[in-house]
């Protein structure tokens, strides 16, 4: 009815400065209530089209401003948000269905930081220079923007990760037409009203709400779109690739994951158990690094078993703006469906579920009850084969195996087809240096999960990915680099 859509929150489009109305429009569901409350943009062809026209158009000034002047401004916007941060983290707990708490203390202070970080590592960096004596010839690197720059980001840390795209891609002096994911846009919508007054000129930010099929492929496909900063699922990616292979574009994925957790007896327990936890269960599974495999090596298994699930048993799942919540509702009602289904599959395989979905009782309040939650889950004694071992669930849904021998556990952690990131926890130096190196993943944390230096490579190997962001690989990506010779 008319008096109910005058109470939804109506998202625009931001283009060449100014936000724009659009001619359709999709609902968008706060997770923890199934409540629809929010409108956002169904942009197509055209919008992508008016958004890259006026990033062209805002690529010569923006691109010959000098680092320093655009360190300047980036630094201001992360000052803005941050000024805004409870309201921002109330935004994105609501749109997204985590919790207040991981909003607060994760995803917005994080991408106040993406912004900063960049504004500071675009000042430091050198370009290469070489000589050749016999020639009279020195050599030397330049790097310059590309252009505009076509950046599309998932639903499970939406301000975060498209900042980590957006600051980079602008701190280089490109300018970008960016599409959040169509179930989480409201933060992206949040922060584009902070852009005039944190100095970006006009054009330089764009943001187009919308599908992937439709927003999302008009903006891989446009022939303006040189490059494509991608982060989302490994069969998305493999669209996107063939979508835009007539053009050549560069491309940087950042996908999907199934990662290993490998736990040898001499592991400190007091710590794993925890953060193996916190791995598997943070931001309700829904992180492409959390664990979902926990290789336990014969002699603590048990142990480890019996206090993994106590603790596990102990995390409350309900209302997401209650501080002492520590599990949220899962993105949507299909994606919860297809997180329980893997559950199913397990029991029907011989699998026994410890505890969670289908074992314990999940009591929500009264204005939860049509949300889309769920028990953080255990699952032992399933096979390296199941479905549920080869993967990417994304939800609170974990699987414990034994394993006996280092040589052992290598291959089967190796065993699937993703390969982004992996712990291992030991005591021994010489084992977690010989693991690390033989594990097939593009991060591996040895005795802690998560903590991240942005200075180094984020990025997967297999089908988790191609390309890695970091300061360094981040400015090589969004810059193109030519050689130069001099004789002299
Ligand atoms: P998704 O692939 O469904 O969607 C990601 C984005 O791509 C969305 O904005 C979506 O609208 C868009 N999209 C969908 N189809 C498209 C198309 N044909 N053309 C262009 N754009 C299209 O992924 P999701 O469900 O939003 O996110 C979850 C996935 O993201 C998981 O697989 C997770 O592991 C992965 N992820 C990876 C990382 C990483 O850094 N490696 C980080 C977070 C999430």
């Amino acid at each position: 009815t008319m008096a109910h859509s005058k109470a939804l929150l109506v998202l625009e489009n931001f283009i060449g400065g100014k936000f724009v109305p659009c001619s359709s429009y999709i609902d968008s569901y706060n997770p923890s209530t199934g409540d629809v409350y929010c409108r956002v943009p169904d942009s197509g062809k055209e919008e992508v089209e008016a958004a890259v026209r006026s990033a062209k158009a805002a690529f010569p000034i923006w691109s010959s401003k000098s680092p320093l002047e655009r360190s300047q401004i980036l630094n201001k916007l992360a000052d803005l948000i941050e000024h805004d941060l409870e309201a921002f983290a109330q935004a994105e707990s609501k749109d997204q269905g985590k919790t207040i708490t991981f909003a607060r203390t994760v995803d917005i202070p994080r991408a106040v930081y993406n912004f900063r970080f960049f504004a500071s590592s675009i000042l430091h960096h050198t370009t290469e220079c070489t000589e050749m004596a016999t020639m009279g010839c020195m050599h030397y690197t330049s790097r310059a923007p590309v252009g505009v720059a076509g950046l599309i980001s998932p639903w499970n840390l939406p301000l975060y990760l498209l900042t980590w795209k957006i600051a980079p891609a602008i701190a280089c002096g490109n300018t970008v037409v960016a599409k959040p994911s169509e179930m989480t846009s409201v933060t992206a919508w949040m922060m584009c009203k902070l852009l005039e007054k944190a100095g970006v000129p006009h054009g330089v930010v764009n943001i187009v709400f919308g599908t992937g099929t439709k927003a999302g492929e008009a903006l891989i496909c446009h022939p303006d779109v040189p490059l494509i900063s991608f982060t989302g699922s490994t069969l998305t990616a493999q669209r996107i690739t063939e979508k835009s292979a007539p053009h050549c574009k560069r491309l940087s994925l950042e996908l999907g994951g199934k990662n290993p957790a490998i736990i040898f007896n001499d592991a400190d327990l007091t710590q794993c158990i925890p953060t193996t936890l916190r791995s598997s269960f943070a931001n309700q599974g829904e992180i492409c690094l959390c664990t979902s495999r926990i290789f336990v090596q014969r002699g603590i298994y048990s142990e480890f078993l019996k206090r993994f699930v106590a603790e596990a048993k102990k995390w409350k799942v309900g209302n997401p703006s209650d501080p002492t919540v520590n599990v949220g509702a899962l993105i949507s009602k299909e994606h919860l469906e297809k997180v329980r289904s893997y559950v199913k599959k397990a029991q029907a395989e011989g699998a026994r579920v410890l505890c969670g979905e289908g074992v314990d009782s999940l009591a929500l309040p009264t204005g939860n009850q049509k949300g889309y939650f769920m028990l953080p889950t255990v699952i032992a004694e399933v096979k390296d084969e199941s479905c549920c071992m080869q993967e990417e669930i994304f939800g609170p849904v974990t699987c414990v195996v034994a394993f006996d021998t280092e040589e052992e556990v290598i291959e089967r952690a190796n065993s699937v087809k993703y390969g982004l990131a992996a712990t291992v926890w030991s005591s021994n130096v010489g084992r977690v240096h010989r693991v690390a190196q033989r594990l097939q993943a593009g991060l591996v944390w040895t005795n802690c999960w998560l903590v991240r230096d942005l200075n180094l490579p984020f990025g997967g190997m297999k089908a988790s990915g191609i390309g890695r962001e970091g300061a360094k690989d981040s400015y090589e990506f969004f810059t193109e680099v030519k050689t130069i010779t001099i004789k002299h």
